[in-house]
């Protein structure tokens, strides 16, 4: 058996280096250019007798707000990336999650929800959803698939969780989740932000819908915001019509670009995120002054097995959450002791990030012990070279407790 010759201009024949370089790029037109220059139009010339046209076709270069060429470009890539059938870009994630609760979601239904999520998707779930639309959450812990199935109702219509939640670490079991969730007749979303290919394809082991919130590992310069959704033509093809054409959450054509531009390298970074990760995980759990480490790639981590099930030998992603064995304030000058670590909300950046969240705030009630007691330090994992980075962490470890 022979693989299928390499083409650029079939996605499903390249290796995830080689997508990487040319997904989204495909020679087009009678130019002479080699990338997909950036469209700054918002409409496109009309056919000769437009009066019989569907003025919303979103599969028509009419007006940016149905398509346009960067994203069009942008969600190729990120089909043939995910393995999915259709992908739709937008301007947030938090845009992509709405859109995919707006369309798939009715008045009545019932969704399960995972304990810890993002920060915004909780309070779309607590907050908005159900005040707007009455749509019903339940929270359960996510890694309990007996809690999971028992939380599930004849009116639950979706099951929402992330790989590798937000901020805690937690990692849901995604096959598991699956099966249960078509078990019941219901769909399962997951955000993958954490765990972008080719780390993590959560289509192919079951996933109805994949969300990506594109400001972060995917441009991952931290220079644009997007979002994504992910997945069966059928599923996807609504969302397009409702979410984007008829409610406008938009991606401008100049971020679509940059993030098709920024996710070439996609590949190589990941894989020096990750390496990085682990390798500065295991020294901040290996000083007592750190109260704890929350890595999937520790071995202590509670779903350490499930996550070598899931990624195999591609890695742990590049986020962790720590604390000193202090108060606060202990947190506060180890942080502002950092000299090439910044102290910045977002993950996923060339840059490493770092964050000082405390021990209020309405969900950490289901985190673990560590992050209750001592509040937790998101710690995204940068391109920066180790040795710098460990070095950054010891001085400021030393200068912190002295
Ligand atoms: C940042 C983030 C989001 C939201 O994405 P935005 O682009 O900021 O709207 C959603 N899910 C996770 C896991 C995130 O980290």
């Amino acid at each position: 058996m022979h693989a299928p010759r390499p083409d650029r201009n079939d996605p499903a024949t390249l290796a995830d280096d080689t997508l990487s370089v040319h997904g989204g790029n495909e020679a087009h037109g009678e130019g002479t250019a080699i990338r997909v220059p950036i469209t700054m139009a918002n409409s496109y010339r009309l056919p000769y007798d437009p009066s019989t046209m569907d003025w919303s076709d979103p599969n028509h270069l009419v007006y940016t707000r149905n398509t346009g060429v960067n994203q069009v470009a942008l969600q190729r890539k990120l089909a043939a990336w995910e393995h999915g059938e259709d992908a739709l870009a937008l301007a947030s994630g938090v845009a992509a999650l709405h859109a995919v609760f707006f369309t798939h979601l009715r008045t009545g239904d019932h969704v399960v929800v995972s304990d810890t999520t993002y920060e915004a998707t909780y309070k779309l779930w607590t907050t908005l959803l159900p005040r707007k639309y009455g749509i019903e959450a339940t929270f359960v812990d996510i890694t309990d698939l007996a809690a999971v199935a028992a939380a599930i109702r004849p009116n639950t219509r979706l099951i929402s969780c992330e790989v590798i939640a937000n901020p805690t670490t937690k990692v849901a079991d995604i096959p598991a989740l699956a099966e249960l969730a078509h078990a019941h007749d219901v769909l399962l979303m997951v955000d993958s932000t954490f765990t972008p290919p080719p780390l993590y394809r959560p289509l192919e082991h079951g996933a109805d819908l994949v969300v990506h919130s594109l400001t972060k590992y995917i441009n991952g310069h931290g220079d644009a915001m997007g979002g994504a959704v992910i997945g069966r033509a059928e599923l996807i093809e609504p969302i397009r019509a409702e979410a984007m054409v008829d409610v406008g959450g938009v991606l401008s054509p100049f971020n679509a670009w940059l993030i098709v531009r920024g996710s070439v390298t996609l590949p190589l970074r990941l894989a020096r995120h990750q390496a990085s990760a682990l390798e500065l995980a295991r020294f901040l759990d290996a000083d007592d002054r750190i109260a704890y480490v929350a890595y999937p790639g520790l071995p202590g981590h509670p779903q350490h097995r499930v996550a070598q099930r899931l990624f195999g030998d591609r890695g742990f992603g590049g986020i962790m959450a720590f604390a000193l064995d202090g108060d606060p304030a202990l947190q506060n000058r180890f942080v502002d002791e950092l000299r090439v670590i910044t102290s910045a909300v977002s993950v996923g950046h060339d840059e490493s990030l770092i964050v000082h969240v405390g021990t209020s705030g309405p969900r950490v009630a289901a985190y673990p012990e560590g992050f209750r007691t001592f509040g937790h330090l998101r710690f995204s994992v940068g391109l920066e070279d180790v040795t710098d980075l460990r070095a950054d962490l010891a001085a400021a470890l030393d200068a912190a407790t002295a």
